[in-house]
């Protein structure tokens, strides 16, 4: 289903840039900027198993978007600037801004000197429990997990369930059954499978966010880049839609809190977990407000417009996407035709 899914976005992409009609619907989908979503910023990796490859992009994808942008006197503004334009409604320039969830190393290591040979503005939503080094990221466990095993049993809704994990092909497969398994358990549910999962295949699971992850030593570092706007993404990454009414309030409060005191800064912009409409929806986006966040983004995509300043907390954003870095697309992306195709050619989504 997930390849099926993938490759008609990559034949949308395409036939939008072989028909050239990105450039017939850009006068309506254009929108006055986007807001570009990443994870991972780091060089493409050998391995054929990579399930987790659409959320990373290799530097040089980045520095060829910056660089489409820069040549179209597109404005790279950080997401402050965004909220600003927004509330002032000042569209006399399209602008776009750079948004990395998670708070990755690869985001120092790889985008930001990317970004400063355009003297562009990133902006960077941390996990307070991820740069505790207490974070959990199951889907990267479970990576881990099925790149090591030749076969993994699991109880699957009830059923005893033995995957066959020995292929790359085999390796994905049992990935996305898996993955959409996990994704609908409760967070504590998620955890308890994981652990149990690394723990019978030998997989370190506590060592991957201090692997992956920028401690609050390395993130104070980060902030004092002019470059580098910190946001808060929660404390545990969890689903929000999913939680009580006062955990998904804690989740967002808090983890902005231990963010604030730790790097001794305002945080005033959030990114939810996730993102999707599974993860965020009406309640979350009036929780973001009630919290005084002066923007909050999701997952959906979409293209900024004038309307969007009336949805602060419900911004739609653009995925860079790993699977699809094929520089033909860039034009694509910018002209709002894909996230419009995707989103059923809405120009606000914010139900
Ligand atoms: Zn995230």
């Amino acid at each position: 289903m997930k390849q099926f899914r993938n490759n008609v976005i990559r034949a949308g992409l395409g036939a939008l840039y072989f028909t050239g009609a990105h450039y017939l619907l850009r006068p309506i989908f254009s929108g006055v900027g986007a807001i570009f979503m990443l994870h991972h910023v780091r060089p493409r990796r050998d391995a054929e198993f990579q399930p987790n490859r659409h959320l990373e992009v290799a530097p040089d994808f980045l520095r060829a978007m910056l660089s489409h942008l820069r040549s179209r006197g597109i404005d790279i503004i950080t997401i402050d600037e965004v909220h600003q334009r927004l509330r002032e409604r000042n569209f006399s320039r399209r602008f776009a801004s750079f948004t990395l969830d998670d708070g990755y190393r690869d985001n120092r290591d790889f985008a930001l000197p990317v970004m400063r040979e355009f003297d562009a503005p990133l902006n960077v939503f941390v996990v307070s429990d991820f740069a505790e080094g207490t974070g959990k990221l199951w889907w990267i466990a479970l990576e881990m997990v099925i790149a090591r095993a030749s076969a993994i049993e699991a109880v699957i809704g009830d059923v005893a369930t033995r995957l066959d994990t020995s292929t790359p092909a085999a390796k994905q497969a049992a990935f996305d059954r898996l993955h959409d398994w996990l994704r609908a358990l409760p967070g504590d549910d998620i955890q308890r499978e994981i652990a149990a999962l690394c723990a019978r295949h030998g997989v370190d699971e506590p060592a991957i966010c201090r692997d992956l992850c920028m401690s609050w030593d390395e993130l104070k570092l980060f902030v004092d880049d002019p470059l580098v706007t910190i946001g808060a993404h929660s404390i545990t990454h969890c689903n929000l839609a999913r939680q009580t009414e006062e955990i998904a309030r804690h989740e967002m409060a808090i983890g902005r809190a231990r963010i604030e005191s730790a790097l001794q800064c305002p945080i005033v912009h959030l990114a939810y977990p996730y993102g999707d409409k599974i993860a965020a929806g009406a309640r979350e986006f009036a929780l973001a407000r009630a919290a005084g966040f002066k923007t909050a983004v999701t997952t959906r995509p979409g293209m900024i417009f004038p309307e969007s300043a009336d949805h602060l907390t419900a911004l739609a954003r653009v995925s860079l996407n790993g699977n699809y870095q094929d520089t033909r697309i860039l034009p694509v992306l910018t002209s709002g035709a894909a996230t419009a195709m995707w989103n059923g050619f809405r120009r606000i989504d914010a139900a």
